[in-house]
């Protein structure tokens, strides 16, 4: 970055003493160290949060004073030269975890591949828990030390707003991304310009160029097709996320598999394995097979070492998360794209055939499983889940010999800890273990959580708890200032929230299968419930329906009246907009975390562990991750067993008895002092049981641990690099 004279023009007025903010700006190392954003936030608070906490942003906008007066504060750079010491130990670092773990191991590198990212908010590059597991996937590989190495799309204007109209319908609002303003940069070629490549042997051509991100030290890849190269109808293919019609669906996923591994050889970046996140990126598999059958290997070969040397993790058992693609599709693309790999056209459409429905078209599902020999789900019932979904393609074997294991999913803990919450683990679980950041996937540090006194870790949530209260009511501000909103609206999106009042968070999706408004079964008794005068009730819901789900969005609209409505007296609220900055507030301050999809649909779910970590107990259906997570003790669970008419009658039922015979009474269990120690006890246990578990760090270690061994020996087998 430094050495590309347009970018330093850029920066230019930034005093010589402070100039590392740049480099630091331009890796987000910073957006899971507090630290890090202390030091832009200092230089001048208004611009940092004008800037929408994107460093970059500030440091184009701010005042040069501002900067000036930094560079001559002495405190200030005091604190400056020690992060950015810390930063470049942590970038220079040469041993970490892998390379202790695997010091036998010859360097080795791998190839990630996913079609969304959520990093930081500022990159806008995710739709939901997929990506913001693979931003936590690549997060962690840095802190870590695995030498992965990222791809995936610059979506230059697709982030939708959420703004809800009149009578509770979701309007999405387009906010195009200011690539300048946003902490990636170009990749260069030797003449200074921006690398565009080619698609290979894909007809009519497509060009996509080359963005980069820092995110530790792991780089991400990013490719843009809108540039003057493309015919105007492929320009868009890069716009958004998962949007248009088949057509434009099926060019994605070819720009994004083959163009991402075009891209990969075309930077020399030499890998021995690929873990795809999800069957979007399925292609780059494909094109993997064609690269070796191209440099004279025979097809099995390739095939074998291909499927060798791949893991796929599959995410949704919903159908309509697999693409299919019509075979006239395949063959409009890939008809010169066959005779490369030597295959016959149904050779080739034999990839993506699923066996029980072999008309259907091409599965990018099955295409990766076929070509891939490490498989995975993200929580053990989502596995026995998956292996009977997908039992056809291995008609020979018991559905529990199904080559499909489980890997549950985790969250990067610097991202999802609050950093208050941090400072008070520090000092208290710090005082014996001081090094716990470096091993906090280790359950035994965790039981030090016991130590804090129930007072300081209630004061500490109810703080938080008005701080997002706060931030809700700032939010709603802001819009009524500018004439934004209608009276009702104001009152429907949370101003009226106390934070003495017990305070239930749903913040997710609105797919129809979360059932986000399941809770408004019966709606008599959940009216007690909230308004009980003396144990009342809140209810804060966010979350967006995908703009061509209208399901998704009658639910939305109805929990959105719901929320209108006097009945509830401004205790049932919808927050607008949830995205990554809103799901912070969100699972920091509520006091329970709710989820009640329909089983066996929720592969995982991540927000719930999210919340769990900062000490917010969950109360949910028995299904993904909390099977694994629930241990009678950390928060509460119901049934997933029964399957019938009144399922809903029944779970809703589950919920209220929960809330009213348990969950109310022990958060207003209190002492002299207002401290509900029962309540403290559960979310003690929450902290204890989740942190080490569902930690990004378990999780990564174990997609290394599992899978790096043999993909590594089998890599090594025929001797050919590509
Ligand atoms: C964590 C997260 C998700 C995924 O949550 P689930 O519980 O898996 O539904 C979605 N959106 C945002 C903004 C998140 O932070």
């Amino acid at each position: 970055m430094k050495g590309d004279p347009v970018e330093r023009e850029r920066f230019e007025r930034i005093p010589e003493r402070i100039d590392g903010l740049v480099d630091l700006a331009y890796n987000l190392w910073w957006s899971w160290h507090p630290a890090a954003r202390v030091l832009f936030k200092q230089v001048n608070g208004c611009a940092w949060k004008e800037s929408r906490h994107n460093p970059v942003r500030m440091l184009l906008d701010v005042p040069e004073g501002y900067l000036w007066r930094a560079a001559r504060d002495r405190e200030y750079i005091r604190r400056y030269d020690i992060i950015m010491e810390r930063y470049r130990d942590y970038m220079g670092k040469k041993s970490s975890w892998f390379t202790e773990e695997y010091s036998a191991c010859r360097p080795v590198t791998v190839a990630y591949f996913s079609a969304e990212y959520g990093l930081h908010h500022s990159l806008p590059f995710y739709a939901g828990g997929l990506g913001f597991l693979a931003g936590d996937h690549l997060k962690e590989s840095s802190d870590l030390g695995v030498p992965l190495v990222a791809v995936g799309f610059m979506y230059s204007s697709g982030y939708l707003h959420q703004h809800i109209g009149p009578e509770g319908l979701q309007m999405d609002i387009e906010e195009p991304l200011d690539r300048d303003a946003a902490p990636i940069t170009r990749v260069l070629d030797p003449s200074g310009g921006q690398v565009v490549l080619r698609v290979p042997h894909i007809d009519p051509p497509i060009h996509v160029a080359l963005w980069k991100v820092q995110v530790g030290r792991v780089l991400l890849y990013l490719l843009d097709t809108d540039i003057e190269e493309n015919r105007p109808e492929h320009r868009g293919i890069s716009h958004r996320l998962y949007y248009g019609g088949r057509e434009e669906r099926l060019l994605q996923e070819i720009v994004l598999g083959i163009g991402g591994r075009k891209a990969l050889s075309y930077l020399g970046i030499h890998y021995a394995a690929v873990h795809l996140n999800e069957g979007h990126p399925a292609f780059a598999l494909v094109e993997r097979v064609r690269e070796r059958v191209g440099k004279g290997m025979s097809y099995e070969d390739a095939l074998d070492q291909v499927r060798g040397t791949t893991v796929f993790t599959t995410h949704t058992p919903v159908p309509a998360g697999h693409d299919i693609f019509s075979t006239d599709l395949i063959d409009r693309y890939f008809s010169e794209y066959y005779r490369c790999l030597g295959l016959s056209r149904e050779e080739f459409l034999a990839f993506g055939t699923h066996p029980e429905d072999p008309d259907a078209g091409f599965n990018m599902t099955v295409c990766a499983l076929r070509l891939s020999a490490h498989h995975n789900a993200v929580s053990r019932r989502h596995g026995e889940v998956t292996r009977e979904m997908w039992h056809s393609l291995w008609p020979r074997l018991p559905v529990e010999r199904v080559p499909i294991d489980a890997v549950t999913n985790g969250v990067h803990l610097p991202t999802w800890l609050n950093p208050r919450m941090a400072a008070l683990f520090d000092e208290y679980i710090g005082a014996v273990c001081p090094y716990w950041p470096l091993e906090h996937d280790n359950p035994v540090v965790w039981e030090l959580v016991d130590e804090i006194p129930d007072e300081e870790l209630w004061r500490l949530h109810l703080w938080l708890k008005t701080k997002l209260f706060n931030r809700v009511r700032e939010m709603k501000r802001a819009k009524w200032a500018e004439h934004l909103d209608m009276p009702e609206n104001v009152v429907a999106e949370g101003v009226f929230l106390d934070p003495m009042v017990f305070t239930i968070g749903f913040a997710r999706r609105f797919s129809t299968y979360k059932r986000a408004d399941l809770i408004f079964t019966d709606l008599e008794r959940l009216v007690r419930i909230v308004n009980n005068p003396w144990r009342p009730v809140q209810i804060v819901f966010a979350g967006k329906a995908h703009p061509a789900d209208r399901a998704g969005q009658e639910v939305l609209a109805r929990v959105y009246r719901f929320a209108r409505s006097p009945e509830f007296g401004g205790r049932v609220a919808f927050v607008e907009d949830y995205g990554e900055r809103v799901a912070q507030y969100l699972v920091h301050g509520v006091d329970l975390w709710l989820n009640n999809p329909l089983p066996p649909m929720e592969a995982s779910g991540t927000s719930g562990m999210k919340a769990a970590i900062n000490g917010v107990p969950n109360l949910s259906i028995l299904d993904g991750w909390w099977i694994e997570g629930y241990n009678g003790r950390n928060g509460w669970a119901f049934d997933r067993e029964y399957v019938g008419e009144d399922r809903d009658a029944r779970d809703a039922a589950a919920i209220y008895d929960l809330l009213e015979k348990e969950v109310v009474p022990l958060y207003y269990a209190r002492d002299l002092r207002g401290v509900p120690h029962g309540w403290v006890k559960t979310m003690k246990e929450a902290i204890k049981s989740t942190a080490p578990h569902f930690s990004a760090r378990r999780m990564v270690k174990e997609y290394v641990n599992r899978y790096y061994p043999k993909m590594l020996a089998c890599a090594s087998i025929p001797a050919l690099r590509i």
